[in-house]
């Protein structure tokens, strides 16, 4: 009787068979048929959704980029060194792209022709020395980045690394040697109706609203290489 009793008492419930009701099944049915369609549709939504949040980042990083003017830096363009190759020296501690050797060297026995005594005050300059440059003028003169990026270009972000730069004085008034006075010489108003002939181009005028008035500084646009290396420069801001 006692062993009855826990039998009873431990009874194990007995699994059970359940029909699905005939619109159960068909349900089912239905499910089953659609879910390789589902997963399909699931799928292409869920690629969709990743590559969205993969291309998001890229997108902003363009726009970005847009608005930022071509990777500009406080107002300058990046610019690569000039391969050591393409350096000639014209003068003493004055090197400059081989291209434009030659027209700049005309340009100043034109000029010499008129009258006018061009100097050549800085040519090309190596991105370590624009980094001396930028760097220790900076804190001698107390200013910072944006402040000093108006009158030099941060390292790496100035034409004089192409050699396709060059800094012209009046040996005439030295004292106007990287002023903005030096507008007011003979020797800048020759070069303002010349030096187009010889193509060279004032690289920063009035218009800049990022770095100041340079009338000494020209560049040369005279050849393919040149016109590659300041295309986004002479694209409208
Ligand atoms: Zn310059």
């Amino acid at each position: 009787m006692e062993q009855n009793k826990d039998i009873i008492q431990f009874d194990i419930p007995l699994a059970k068979r359940i029909y699905l009701k005939n619109s159960n099944s068909k349900l089912l049915k239905k499910i089953l048929i659609f879910t390789p369609f589902l997963f399909f549709i699931f799928s292409i939504a869920a690629l969709r959704i990743i590559r969205n949040i993969k291309l998001e980042p890229l997108k902003n990083l363009k726009f970005q980029i847009e608005r930022n003017y071509e990777g500009r830096i406080l107002g300058h363009l990046p610019y690569s060194e000039i391969p050591k190759e393409k350096l000639v020296l014209i003068e003493p501690n004055i090197e400059v792209h081989i291209d434009m050797r030659d027209s700049l060297l005309k340009m100043r026995e034109e000029a010499k022709n008129d009258g006018i005594n061009l100097v050549f005050l800085s040519g090309y300059r190596s991105i370590n020395l624009q980094n001396e440059i930028f760097y220790s003028l900076k804190s001698v003169r107390n200013q910072d980045a944006a402040e000093r990026a108006r009158v030099s270009a941060p390292p790496g972000y100035s034409e004089h690394s192409t050699g396709f730069a060059i800094d012209i004085g009046d040996a005439a008034q030295r004292e106007t040697d990287f002023e903005t006075e030096f507008e007011n010489t003979n020797a800048f108003k020759w070069l303002k109706k010349n030096a187009a002939k010889f193509h060279f181009k004032l690289s920063f005028n009035k218009n800049n609203k990022f770095i100041d008035y340079e009338p000494w500084h020209w560049r040369y646009e005279g050849s393919i290489e040149a016109l590659k290396v300041f295309e986004n420069s002479n694209r409208e801001l």
